[in-house]
């Protein structure tokens, strides 16, 4: 190697160690925990058992029984991988079955299997928006949403400056707007702060001034509405102006994600979501675990009325802390600490008694806005909220 090339590569690696370094300094460094136990309300890291508050697994069925058994049998029916795109020869019946139960679970016409969310989003908003079309965005929306427009080229508008949910700026913006296509996209619940968008007027706009809406259900699918079926079944809404998204690996325990929509959006994505077409499919073992998940979410209520409990239990457990709970009424509780070294230091306080909860912090939230999320599971019990509670009242008094 010539010097100039070994010099210019120290450069480019001191960049990055000044980069890392000064993250670290504002306590914006971020680590992986490494798990040992599946995915559960207790977990094992480093040989030590502690209790978790940190996953999407909302219904508890990431490590559920009958979905390792249903893993297994399709792992014997199909085999392990895909082994080719949707579009050339990993299309299996398996995918297939599923499609359909999600289009008849959801009550669109048809459905798309995705790989993950983050390229559920990225293909969707890319096939079908692009130069010349608008994208009305909340300000809160999740980093895949932002993503996929940029990846659009089409005008990217957030409507809402100051509070999030600005629909009165939405509508200003939807009737000034004269572009060919108008996609208002939302996150339907707020991932880091459990709110539910309010879906039924968003569509009333979009039917005022011509638009689609697209929904990203991540953490309502499973959890909203009857039989778990989600934010549109929560404001029982129907349209065919409705593109919705949700993932299949938070409360349905696997992985994946998928579209549900018109027959004509779905075939357009087929023919043009480049996150669909340019990809390996997910193995159809995972499909056939997602039919089993699909029948545990629409038939035991129970894991839904239990997370109404939990969530119940955990704000009277936390009322008379000086750190306030976000009003949700979702399994996703976020507790407000505000500077990003105060959440980090409770964070690691109670991770040093044994209970797991993250610190999220800019860019996810907004400055001055760290946060401890809390996110309730069906596997937890009122125990587990009960040591939670004290451990924080406890912090609250010595911190
Ligand atoms: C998790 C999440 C995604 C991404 O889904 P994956 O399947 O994890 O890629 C997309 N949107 C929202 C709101 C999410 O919370």
């Amino acid at each position: 190697m010539s010097n100039l090339v070994t010099g210019t590569n120290n450069d480019l690696i001191e960049q990055l160690s000044e980069q890392l370094h000064s993250r670290e300094k504002k306590n914006l460094f971020r680590r992986r925990l490494t798990l040992e136990s599946p995915q559960h309300a207790h977990v094992s890291i480093a040989g030590r058992e502690y209790l978790a508050f940190c996953s999407n697994d909302y219904l508890g069925l990431a490590a559920h029984p009958e979905l390792i058994a249903a893993a297994c049998e399709g792992a014997r029916r199909y085999g392990i991988g895909a082994g080719a795109s949707h579009l050339i020869s990993g299309h299996s019946s398996a995918h297939h079955a599923l499609e359909q139960a999600l289009a008849r679970f959801t009550g669109l016409p048809r459905a798309l299997l995705f790989s993950t969310g983050y390229m559920a989003n990225a293909g969707a908003v890319t096939a079908l928006m692009g130069r010349g079309d608008a994208i009305f965005c909340d300000k809160l929306n999740h980093a895949s949403l932002n993503d996929a427009v940029l990846l659009s080229r089409a005008k990217f508008s957030r409507y809402s400056r100051g509070p999030h949910l600005d629909l009165a700026a939405l509508e200003r913006q939807l009737a000034a707007s004269h572009a060919r296509r108008k996609l208002v996209l939302t996150d339907a619940v707020f991932s880091m702060d459990g709110h539910i968008a309010p879906a039924a007027r968003l569509l009333e706009l979009c039917e005022k001034y011509n638009a689609w809406l697209m929904l990203d259900d991540a953490h309502g699918f499973g959890v909203l509405g009857s039989q778990g079926r989600g934010t549109m079944a929560h404001f029982n809404i129907r349209s065919p102006r409705i593109i919705y998204m949700a993932t299949l690996g938070k409360a349905a325990g696997v992985s994946g994600a998928f579209v549900a929509a018109q027959p004509e959006i779905i075939e357009a994505l087929i023919q043009h979501a480049r996150s669909y077409i340019y990809t390996t499919a997910a193995p159809p073992l995972l499909a056939h675990t997602l039919l089993k998940s699909l029948e545990l979410i629409e038939e035991e209520e129970w894991r839904r009325e239990k997370l109404v409990q939990l969530a119940a239990a955990l704000k009277r457990e936390l009322q008379s802390l000086r750190w306030r709970l976000l009003p949700s009424a979702t399994p996703i509780q976020p507790l407000i600490i505000g500077e990003n070294d105060q959440a980090v230091r409770i964070s690691e306080a109670l991770s040093a008694s044994g209970i797991l909860v993250p610190a999220i912090r800019p860019p996810t939230v907004p400055r001055g806005t760290a946060r401890l999320r809390i996110s309730l599971s069906a596997s937890h019990t009122m125990e587990d909220v009960a040591r939670l509670g004290e451990a924080l009242r406890e912090l609250d008094r010595s911190v």
